[in-house]
């Protein structure tokens, strides 16, 4: 009988403005293998979110109540806001063999690491700076002020890249949505994600060897 496959704990994280949205729509489109975990947050719902789908949109008394109640596989603050990643769903998902994504920032990331060590860390970057700062002003969506607040966090952030698995570039989206499903993949083939294969296997040969 042929085992079900692990399911992977998958963070994707990248500079605002980087394509880390799209490219992870794109993989929920294309491929069955994923689940997207939908974070909670104290922030204000942007035009367009949906409560439920972009976030759980809660006030800081509501999240700190599920924090207490240990509701949360991590929970960051970020830009004076509240993110935290529920447990329930995410347990549920990874025990069903789905890969789960979180699209989380650094600080989740390394919490996420510290908990699952077999959990897989990307984090997506732009072919260049200057790409970064053209695709922010290009969106039309913030002020200048905001455009350069987002390109000084993104400064922070690189500081962190080494501590990701794969860094996936961002260049034309249809190559990085498929590097990065080929990444994933590959990733399963990793003995630490097949322990339980491998201990049968390595159990039975043993039986067999010794005439069983
Ligand atoms: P935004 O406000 O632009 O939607 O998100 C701000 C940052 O918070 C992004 O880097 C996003 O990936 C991150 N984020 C979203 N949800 C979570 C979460 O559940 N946990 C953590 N640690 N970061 C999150």
């Amino acid at each position: 009988m042929k085992m079900k496959r692990e399911g992977i704990l998958v963070v994707i994280s990248g500079f605002a403005g980087a394509g880390k949205g799209t490219i992870v729509k794109e993989l929920m489109n294309r491929y069955d293998n994923y689940a997207l975990s939908v974070s909670m947050t104290t922030r204000q719902p942007r035009v367009g979110e949906v409560d439920g789908v972009s976030y759980f949109f809660v006030s800081k008394e509501d999240f700190e109540k599920n924090i207490a109640a240990d509701g949360f596989v991590e929970h960051a603050c970020y830009c004076d806001n509240y993110y935290g990643t529920p447990k329930s769903y995410v347990e549920k998902q990874l025990a069903d063999g789905k890969d789960v994504i979180l699209e989380i920032e650094i600080q989740g990331a390394l919490k996420i690491k510290e908990l699952y060590p077999t959990a897989l860390l990307l984090f997506v970057m732009p072919p260049s700076a200057q790409e970064l700062r053209k695709r922010l002003i290009g969106r039309g969506t913030e002020t200048m002020e905001v455009v350069n607040k987002r390109m000084n966090r993104a400064a922070q952030e690189a500081d962190g890249i080494e501590q990701y698995d794969y860094i996936v570039v961002n260049d034309t989206i249809e190559v990085c949505v498929q590097d990065t499903h080929s990444i994933i993949e590959a990733a399963h083939a990793k003995p630490i994600r097949n322990e339980a294969l491998i201990r049968t296997v390595r159990e039975e040969l043993k039986r067999m060897a010794k005439g069983e």
